[in-house]
């Protein structure tokens, strides 16, 4: 399905048959990118960025923002760096942080949290779960997730020496197949990785499957991860953490991030907050991966997690406002459309146009109409990308001209396919 020419001729490679896989080779097989033959495949986001940038299209691929956050915290974190604010962090993460983290965790969900031992800094979401599933998952146990899954969670799963279980979401609200959730539960199930606002479907999980999710997870003795990194970006109904519900709190690690909410990607400020034996055992291994960082980022996020509620309404309205312009160009060009409840992603389905292979259309829309996305079967195993074969994922979180473009592009397809 991959390119595999990166490692081709390197010794580095061992047949991925022998059983004794290399941690690269493990976390390379996790997130789908090991050949047969061993050899290494390039990131789905990668090669679509690149690909977008050779035939000049519009990248629609990638999910990051074409505009900076808000000045307040631009401004904090230069004002930090020039003030000397550049060594090491705290490894549990600079005070102020943590007690902004817990004051938005009680002012927006009412859950009452303890900066001192409940909270710990990461670098960005990734390292957080990365972290959450290396402390809690090896050989011999099962790590549950839904698919199509963000592709980190299978690499890390892949490292672990877990094995890696999904369970369908299902179209077209692609909220979890309860049954299949409840019949893949065992008691070799370590950890359950919930997504919720869900990156690639834009999907907001029911409260009825997060209370599932739960009662499995006390049932089978599960630890539950769940990651939230898009709780603000909800258009419909308000984002309910997995942590609030009845019985979840004790086995529950939330993970969420800077970069969505306040535009700034790149300056990977993440976070997790659950019970301390949890966020102990977790910081553990984080302690190992980076000690800490974003130390001028730090107080800048702080800020932002205490601006005001017209600030939180107006990302998602804005956002809302995106998704809508770009879903006409998308319906233009012939697809079916599924509308996101939250995230920046719309997901479409290019069967309608008799397109039922997504990723071999991504490799060629950027060249064909100037715009790029990424194929939903990458985030998934066999079965889930024979069953999601023909759907793409498009980002919105781009300025408005430049998704009216975009879209103009995109009604264009159906006389050039
Ligand atoms: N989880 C999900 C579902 C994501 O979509 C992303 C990035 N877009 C991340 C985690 C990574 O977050 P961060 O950049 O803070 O590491
Ligand atoms: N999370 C973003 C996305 O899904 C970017 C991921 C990445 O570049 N690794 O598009």
């Amino acid at each position: 399905m991959w390119r595999f020419d990166i490692l081709d001729d390197m010794e580095l490679k061992r047949p991925a048959d022998t059983g004794q896989l290399s941690g690269w080779q493990r976390t390379a097989q996790g997130a789908n990118l090991l050949s047969p033959e061993g050899g290494l495949g390039t990131v789905i986001f990668e090669e679509i960025t690149a690909l977008a940038a050779q035939h000049g299209a519009i990248n629609l691929g990638q999910g990051y923002p074409d505009e900076d956050g808000p000045d307040l915290l631009l401004n904090s974190a230069r004002e930090n760096i020039a003030s000397g604010m550049n060594q090491y962090a705290p490894g549990r993460g600079m005070p102020q942080l943590r007690e902004a983290i817990a004051a938005h965790q009680s002012r927006f969900y009412g859950l009452p949290i303890d900066p001192e031992r409940e909270v710990t800094v990461s670098t960005g979401a990734t390292e957080a779960i990365a972290a959450s599933i290396l402390a809690f998952a090896g050989p011999g146990d099962e790590v549950l997730t839904f698919e199509p899954f963000y592709d980190s969670y299978g690499a890390i799963i892949g490292l672990s020496g877990a094995r890696h279980t999904t369970v369908p979401l299902v179209a077209p609200d692609f909220q979890p197949d309860l049954d299949a959730l409840e019949s893949a539960m065992s008691d070799r199930t370590r950890v359950i990785v919930v997504n919720n606002p869900h990156n690639p479907m834009g999907t907001v999980f029911s409260r009825e499957s997060l209370e599932r999710v739960v009662e499995l997870a006390e049932r089978f003795g599960a630890i539950i991860v769940t990651d939230e990194v898009y709780e603000h970006l909800t258009f419909e109904q308000q984002h309910i953490p997995l942590a609030t519900l009845p019985g979840a709190w004790e086995r529950t690690v939330s993970i969420s991030s800077a970069g969505k909410t306040f535009s700034v990607t790149g300056w990977k400020v993440g976070w997790l907050t659950g019970p301390q034996v949890l966020v102990d055992a977790v910081r553990s291994v984080k302690s190992f991966l980076s000690y800490s960082s974003g130390t001028p980022f730090q107080p800048a996020v702080a800020l932002g997690l205490g601006m005001d509620d017209e600030f939180y309404h107006s990302i998602a309205d804005s956002l809302r406002h995106k998704r809508d312009v770009l879903a006409v160009g998308l319906r233009a060009a012939g697809f079916e459309v599924y509308t996101p409840q939250a995230t920046y992603f719309t997901v479409v389905d290019a069967e309608p146009l008799g397109i039922t292979d997504a990723t071999a259309l991504a490799r060629r829309l950027p060249e064909l109409v100037g715009v790029a996305a990424i194929p939903i079967p990458v985030f998934c195993h066999e079965d889930g990308a024979r069953r999601t074969r023909s759907l793409l994922r498009f980002a919105f979180c781009k300025k408005e001209e430049v998704l009216t473009d975009a879209a103009q592009r995109l009604a264009t397809l159906r006389d050039r396919i």
